[in-house]
């Protein structure tokens, strides 16, 4: 269950905001995920409530955003953004591409009180 070390990585972030912000407490978050990572946000919801229950984020709202895929072509490093199956780079028509966003998890944004 991927998700899990996610939300450990999400609940590090925060508690080292926490930290730096002198902020009580973290009541909302979002975070945008590439589609390609294919996470399951309930899954997502259940890990880190269990694992922030006696935290600064304790009850937290977590928001997830869906990142769409970009595309660089390896041949002219011309990024775009490729249909669901056609990866053909729109530039020099090559084939030969590699996903280079839609793969991350990154917190975006944190309300705290
Ligand atoms: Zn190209």
């Amino acid at each position: 269950m991927h998700e899990m070390s996610i939300a450990v990585e999400l609940l590090r972030e925060l508690e080292s905001l926490v930290e730096t912000n002198d902020v009580k407490c973290v009541t909302e978050f979002t975070v945008s995920a590439g589609q390609l990572r294919g996470i399951v946000p309930e899954a997502l919801d259940i890990a880190f409530a269990s694992l922030a229950a006696d935290t600064c984020a304790a009850g937290a709202k977590l928001i997830l955003e869906s990142v769409s895929t970009v595309a660089q072509c390896q041949q002219c490093q011309h990024r775009f953004s490729p249909g669901e199956d056609y990866y053909l780079c729109p530039k020099c028509n090559q084939a030969d591409v590699e996903i280079i966003e839609g793969n991350d998890i990154i917190l975006k944004s944190v309300v705290c009180e």
